[in-house]
């Protein structure tokens, strides 16, 4: 492995130091949801000790600090997704919402009969399901993007399918059933070339640091805090700023208008005229701190880290009859995803629990994947920076203790 000093960060996640079933915590399902290090959970209570008050309401020092300590968490993620501005990363719940978000402002009044949205095979449910949610509503329609064995994109099929009538590509940038590192950069610039707009799920790249929205050259990207060392409930949806600009509210209420009457209601700029109610103040902080803490360590190494982790995978899979990994991208993160013959992947999953190993099972929300690869589901161990060598040995210890008992 590459010196990167995954047990020393260990210590810095409190949820680690664990027993699980009589066994020292093996977590590989950060896929799912990342651990969240002591200076996040720290810096979320130190909030409430301290700062907790409304935002932007400016009446007295502890809404101040407050909406301080708020928007410059804002400043923090702009910085890391190098936004040109703070007012294009509007705040929402994950990539779920933000996805849901563009789909029902620009997509209700961008998208009419006969316009397609092109979608991959490679995409989460929550970058499938407003789509055909917003397409139903439109009269456009959802069509599919082949991918190829390996689980990349098919790009010959892409070019194929880009035409005027499509108005916006919607891919993740990595996906979280295979680990394929997508192209987006190159699909940004052949979804341009007939017109059409970008969208970018990027709830598993963040935590990789590979996400600059200027040099994507995308349109709109989404992130969730929870798979970036930070908390739930928080995530960011950027945009380039004409869109934004352009695209009517998608929820009312307060924060996000500027005047209010009977007679009719004006809206706030950006980046409010998205945040109707009280924000997610101290998550927004949690994740800030999250992002801090990542700024300390260098994520191209610790990717790297975690590609080695696969590739020890890779090998001990060599001596596992019957274990076929399922998709074998280009270019990928440190997901191993498998099945393994005579061995139900839930029945895998629960003999690992036993074992204090944390892993993913099943469809990972991405049935139609599932149906590419005629798998029901897969057993899915997702690396992250503090994972090391013995967890993965521990893994594979696990996986020939249930071959010896299921076979
Ligand atoms: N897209 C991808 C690729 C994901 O991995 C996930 C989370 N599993 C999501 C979208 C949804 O993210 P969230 O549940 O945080 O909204």
């Amino acid at each position: 492995l590459p010196a990167f000093d995954a047990e020393r960060l260990r210590a810095d996640f409190p949820i680690l130091q664990q027993e699980v079933n009589g066994h020292p915590l093996v977590y590989l399902d950060n896929a799912a949801t990342t651990q969240k290090p002591e200076v996040v959970i720290e810096a979320i209570a130190n909030y409430y000790r301290r700062d907790n008050a409304n935002v932007h309401r400016g009446a007295h020092a502890l809404s101040d600090r407050a909406t301080a300590a708020f928007e410059r968490a804002r400043d923090t993620v702009a910085r890391f997704i190098n936004s040109p501005t703070a007012r294009q990363v509007i705040w929402v719940r994950g990539t779920t919402e933000a996805i849901n978000l563009v789909a029902h402002s620009w997509g209700r009044s961008e998208l009419g009969p006969g316009d397609k949205v092109l979608v991959s095979y490679l995409e989460h449910h929550s970058d499938i399901v407003p789509w055909q949610l917003v397409c139903a509503a439109t009269g456009a329609e959802v069509v599919a993007i082949p991918i190829l064995e390996s689980g990349d994109i098919d790009m010959a099929a892409l070019d194929e399918l880009l035409d005027e009538r499509v108005k916006l590509v919607a891919v993740n940038h990595v996906s979280n059933a295979l680990g394929t590192v997508n192209p987006v950069k190159d699909i940004a610039a052949k979804a341009h070339a007939v017109g059409a707009k970008i969208l970018v799920d990027g709830a598993q790249a963040a935590a990789h640091g590979m996400v600059d929205v200027q040099a994507l050259d995308c349109d709109f990207y989404a992130i969730s805090g929870h798979k970036l060392y930070g908390p739930t409930g928080i995530g960011a949806l950027w945009g380039r700023e004409t869109l934004l600009e352009a695209m009517p509210p998608f929820l009312g209420g307060g924060e996000m208008i500027e005047t209010v009457s009977f007679a009719g209601t004006t809206f706030n700029t950006l980046p409010f005229k998205f945040e109707a109610g009280t924000p997610n103040i101290a998550d927004a902080i949690g994740l800030a701190a999250a992002i801090d803490y990542l700024d300390g360590i260098d994520l191209s190494a610790a990717a790297a880290h975690e590609r080695a982790l696969l590739a020890q995978s890779l090998e001990l899979a060599k001596q596992v009859e019957g274990l076929r990994r399922i998709g074998a991208p280009n270019e990928a993160v440190g997901i191993f995803s498998f099945v393994l013959d005579g061995v139900h992947p839930s029945d895998l999953g629960m003999l690992l629990d036993q074992q204090g190993i944390a892993v993913r099972t099943g469809h990972h929300c991405t049935q139609p994947l599932m149906d590419y690869y005629q798998v029901p589901g897969t057993v899915r161990a997702s690396y992250a920076l503090y994972n090391t060598a013995q967890d993965v040995e521990r893994l594979f210890e696990g996986i020939h203790k249930a071959v010896r008992l299921f076979r």
